[in-house]
C-alpha cells in the first residue's frame, strides 16, 4: 500500500493526509525538545502515551460541550482529526507561577496565582515564539476580537475542567499551552481546540509532594522522564495495556 503524503513534521508529531478530504492523521513521535530545540533527546513511549492521554482529554472535553478537532485514535502513535486552519497563537492559561511567568516577574515557582490568567505567544520559532498582546494579535491580523473572546472562554471552560480532572487523580494542573483552528462549513466558520494536550504541553505536579509530572524532567533533567508520563497515564487510566514492550517498537504506516 502506498505510504500516505506527509504535510509536514514538527517538533513532536508528523501530520500525514487523512484518509477523507479534510482530514489528518496525527502521528506522535518520541522526540523531546526543549528551548525551541536548543535541547534534543527521546523519551521512549512519549508518543504512545500523549496519543492516548490527548485522545481522553479530547474526548472529555468534547462531552462537555467544548468543540475540538479529534475524531478518533486510529493505532498506538495515531490519531485522526479534522483538517483545520491553525491560528498562529499559543495560548497559555495559569494557575500556578512556574517557568517563564516565574522567572520573568520574579515571582517564586509554586505560588497560586489570585486567579487563572491567559497568555498568548506568536508561533514562530524564528523569533522564538514571543510574547505579543491582544492588540498585536488584532492589528497584524492573526485573530480577531471575536476569536479572541471564543478563544478566551474555551480557554477557560477548558482550564476548569481539566483542574477538576487533574486534581481528582492528585495531580495538580499549574499550567497548559494551547492551540486553536478555525474550521469552516460552507461560509461558517467556528473555532476549535486543536492540536494536542499532553504532559508535553502541560505543567503537572504531584497535588501532595509536588513531584513533577511532566515534560519539566526532560527540560530541567530531573530523570525519570518516561515514569513520569507513565504515571499520568495511570492516574487517568489508561497506561496501554500490552505494556512497555509495545511503546518501543516501530510502527508500521500503511
Ligand atoms: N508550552 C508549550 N510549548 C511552548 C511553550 C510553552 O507547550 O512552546 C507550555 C509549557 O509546557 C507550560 C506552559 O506552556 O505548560 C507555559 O510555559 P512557559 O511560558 O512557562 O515556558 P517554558 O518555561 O516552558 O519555556
Amino acid at each position: 500500500m502506498a505510504r500516505r503524503r506527509q504535510l509536514y513534521e514538527g517538533k513532536a508529531k508528523i501530520l500525514f493526509e487523512g484518509p477523507e478530504p479534510g482530514t489528518i492523521v496525527q502521528y506522535f513521535k518520541d522526540d523531546a525538545t526543549a528551548g525551541n530545540g536548543a535541547k534534543k533527546g527521546i523519551i521512549t513511549g512519549k508518543g504512545v502515551l500523549n496519543n492516548r492521554i490527548s485522545e481522553h482529554l479530547m474526548l472529555r472535553l468534547h462531552d462537555i460541550g467544548i468543540p475540538t478537532h479529534f475524531i478518533r485514535r486510529l493505532n498506538m502513535r495515531e490519531q485522526l482529526v479534522r483538517e483545520v486552519e491553525i491560528i498562529p497563537l499559543e495560548v497559555v492559561v495559569r494557575n500556578i507561577a512556574a517557568g517563564s511567568l516565574a522567572k520573568r516577574l520574579g515571582i517564586p515557582e509554586g505560588t497560586r496565582l489570585p486567579r487563572s490568567i491567559i497568555e498568548y505567544y506568536y508561533k514562530n520559532d524564528s523569533l522564538n515564539d514571543p510574547m505579543v498582546s491582544e492588540e498585536h494579535i488584532t492589528a497584524f491580523g492573526w485573530a480577531n476580537v471575536q476569536d479572541l473572546d471564543d478563544m478566551a472562554a474555551l480557554a477557560l471552560r477548558t482550564n476548569d475542567f481539566l483542574m477538576g480532572v487533574f486534581i481528582g487523580v492528585g495531580i495538580q494542573l499549574v499550567d497548559f499551552k494551547l492551540e486553536f483552528g478555525r474550521q469552516w462549513e460552507n461560509e461558517d466558520m467556528r473555532i476549535v481546540l486543536a492540536d494536542e494536550i499532553s504532559p508535553d504541553n502541560c505543567r503537572l505536579w504531584d497535588a501532595k509532594t509536588s513531584e513533577k509530572l511532566d515534560k519539566d524532567r526532560f527540560r530541567r533533567d530531573l530523570g525519570k522522564v518516561e515514569e513520569a508520563y507513565q504515571e499520568v497515564a495511570r492516574r487517568l487510566g489508561i497506561l496501554p495495556e500490552a505494556g512497555n514492550g509495545d511503546m518501543k517498537g516501530p510502527e508500521v504506516m500503511q
